[in-house]
């Protein structure tokens, strides 16, 4: 009976040890250092990228433009017209 407890607390020390020989292993493999270096480069090009300004407002006057010709021929219409006067085009 005594050398079943024996066995489990060396089984346990032995995958113990043998975690802490992996972990070691991985922690100080080729990958782990190219990870780290690429994660340090993704920070500073990051850091460095000037934030994008922001979406320019819509020109006033390109909306009045694009309301103020017929899409059908071209013709320039007044704002509350419902059809076009050449075309005859539905503005609505
Ligand atoms: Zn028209």
């Amino acid at each position: 009976m005594i050398v079943v407890v024996f066995w489990f607390i060396g089984m346990f020390i032995f995958f113990f040890i043998l975690y802490n020989v992996i972990q070691h292993a991985l922690n100080t493999s080729e990958m782990a250092k190219d990870l780290s270096e690429i994660k340090q480069l993704l920070r500073e090009q990051a850091a460095s990228r000037p934030t994008p300004p922001p979406p320019a407002p819509r020109d006033f006057e390109d909306i009045r433009e694009a309301y103020d010709r017929c899409p059908g021929c071209g013709h320039a219409v007044q704002a509350h017209h419902p059809v076009c006067p050449e075309c005859g085009l539905s503005l609505t």
